[in-house]
Protein backbone atom coordinates (compact mmCIF):
# COMPACT_ATOMS: atom_id res chain seq x y z
CA UNK A 1 0.00 0.00 0.00
CA UNK A 2 1.15 3.36 -1.06
CA UNK A 3 0.02 6.69 0.62
CA UNK A 4 0.28 9.92 -1.26
CA UNK A 5 0.51 13.00 1.19
CA UNK A 6 0.09 16.20 -0.72
CA UNK A 7 3.47 18.96 -0.35
CA UNK A 8 3.93 22.36 0.77
CA UNK A 9 3.05 22.97 -2.92
CA UNK A 10 -0.28 21.08 -3.22
CA UNK A 11 1.39 18.43 -5.66
CA UNK A 12 1.29 14.61 -4.22
CA UNK A 13 4.03 12.76 -3.10
CA UNK A 14 4.48 9.27 -4.43
CA UNK A 15 6.73 6.65 -3.28
CA UNK A 16 6.29 7.37 0.57
CA UNK A 17 4.76 5.38 3.42
CA UNK A 18 4.59 7.19 6.83
CA UNK A 19 4.81 5.41 9.99
CA UNK A 20 3.25 8.23 11.95
CA UNK A 21 0.69 6.15 12.96
CA UNK A 22 2.35 2.93 14.31
CA UNK A 23 4.97 5.49 16.22
CA UNK A 24 2.16 7.06 17.92
CA UNK A 25 0.81 3.59 19.18
CA UNK A 26 3.74 2.33 20.55
CA UNK A 27 4.80 6.30 22.49
CA UNK A 28 0.56 5.79 23.97
CA UNK A 29 1.62 2.50 24.94
CA UNK A 30 4.57 3.57 26.24
CA UNK A 31 3.53 5.84 28.20
CA UNK A 32 0.48 4.03 29.89
CA UNK A 33 2.79 1.21 31.05
CA UNK A 34 2.04 -1.07 28.55
CA UNK A 35 5.37 -1.60 26.65
CA UNK A 36 8.13 -1.14 28.94
CA UNK A 37 10.75 1.76 28.37
CA UNK A 38 13.66 -0.84 27.59
CA UNK A 39 11.23 -2.66 25.23
CA UNK A 40 11.08 0.63 23.13
CA UNK A 41 14.16 1.97 23.54
CA UNK A 42 16.24 -1.08 22.54
CA UNK A 43 17.88 0.41 19.17
CA UNK A 44 20.75 -2.24 18.37
CA UNK A 45 24.43 -1.60 18.68
CA UNK A 46 25.05 -0.63 14.90
CA UNK A 47 21.94 1.44 15.06
CA UNK A 48 23.73 2.91 17.74
CA UNK A 49 26.83 3.61 16.31
CA UNK A 50 25.26 4.74 13.05
CA UNK A 51 23.35 7.43 14.96
CA UNK A 52 26.08 8.96 16.10
CA UNK A 53 28.40 8.72 13.56
CA UNK A 54 26.21 9.82 10.63
CA UNK A 55 22.44 10.32 12.37
CA UNK A 56 21.49 13.43 10.72
CA UNK A 57 19.70 15.66 13.28
CA UNK A 58 16.10 16.35 13.09
CA UNK A 59 14.36 19.18 14.79
CA UNK A 60 12.29 17.13 17.12
CA UNK A 61 12.57 15.70 20.66
CA UNK A 62 12.81 12.11 21.66
CA UNK A 63 8.99 11.49 22.54
CA UNK A 64 10.39 8.88 25.53
CA UNK A 65 13.33 10.88 26.82
CA UNK A 66 12.81 14.36 25.45
CA UNK A 67 16.05 14.73 24.54
CA UNK A 68 16.65 16.75 21.50
CA UNK A 69 19.47 13.87 20.50
CA UNK A 70 17.25 12.92 17.83
CA UNK A 71 18.28 11.70 14.80
CA UNK A 72 17.41 10.25 11.62
CA UNK A 73 19.49 7.24 10.24
CA UNK A 74 19.12 5.88 6.76
CA UNK A 75 18.96 2.22 5.18
CA UNK A 76 18.93 1.92 1.45
CA UNK A 77 18.24 -1.95 -0.15
CA UNK A 78 18.13 -2.64 -3.73
CA UNK A 79 20.27 -4.44 -6.50
CA UNK A 80 23.95 -4.81 -5.91
CA UNK A 81 23.65 -3.43 -2.25
CA UNK A 82 24.65 -5.48 0.73
CA UNK A 83 21.61 -7.78 2.45
CA UNK A 84 21.43 -5.65 5.55
CA UNK A 85 21.27 -2.68 3.30
CA UNK A 86 23.59 0.18 3.11
CA UNK A 87 23.60 3.28 6.26
CA UNK A 88 23.64 6.51 3.97
CA UNK A 89 26.89 8.45 5.25
CA UNK A 90 27.24 10.95 2.37
CA UNK A 91 25.29 13.62 1.55
CA UNK A 92 23.76 13.33 -1.84
CA UNK A 93 24.23 9.45 -1.54
CA UNK A 94 20.43 8.94 -1.35
CA UNK A 95 19.93 11.35 -4.87
CA UNK A 96 22.72 9.06 -6.56
CA UNK A 97 21.11 5.66 -5.43
CA UNK A 98 17.69 6.96 -6.91
CA UNK A 99 19.54 6.90 -10.40
CA UNK A 100 20.70 3.68 -10.39
CA UNK A 101 18.68 0.70 -12.32
CA UNK A 102 16.53 -1.41 -10.74
CA UNK A 103 14.20 -0.69 -7.54
CA UNK A 104 15.56 0.52 -4.47
CA UNK A 105 14.02 1.60 -1.25
CA UNK A 106 15.14 3.46 1.12
CA UNK A 107 14.23 3.32 5.24
CA UNK A 108 14.33 6.03 7.33
CA UNK A 109 14.79 4.98 11.24
CA UNK A 110 14.29 7.60 13.90
CA UNK A 111 17.11 7.70 16.82
CA UNK A 112 17.60 9.20 19.81
CA UNK A 113 21.42 9.46 20.47
CA UNK A 114 20.71 9.40 24.55
CA UNK A 115 18.28 6.54 25.29
CA UNK A 116 18.26 4.87 22.05
CA UNK A 117 14.98 4.79 21.02
CA UNK A 118 14.28 4.00 17.77
CA UNK A 119 11.31 3.62 15.86
CA UNK A 120 11.15 3.39 11.81
CA UNK A 121 9.79 6.82 10.71
CA UNK A 122 9.55 6.57 6.65
CA UNK A 123 10.19 4.35 3.74
CA UNK A 124 10.83 6.30 0.50
CA UNK A 125 10.97 4.13 -2.79
CA UNK A 126 13.37 5.49 -4.69
CA UNK A 127 13.10 7.02 -8.30
CA UNK A 128 9.38 7.93 -7.30
CA UNK A 129 9.83 9.71 -4.01
CA UNK A 130 10.76 13.40 -3.76
CA UNK A 131 14.11 13.19 -1.95
CA UNK A 132 15.08 15.78 0.11
ZN1 LIG B 1 15.45 9.57 24.07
Amino acid sequence: MVFRRPTADGAIAHGRIDYRLARAAVIADVRQGLVDRSEACDAHPELVRAAAQVGVITSGTCPICESPSLVHVTYVFGPRLPRHGRCVTLRGELARLAKRPGTHVAYVVEVCRKCSWNHLSHRLDLGKAEIA
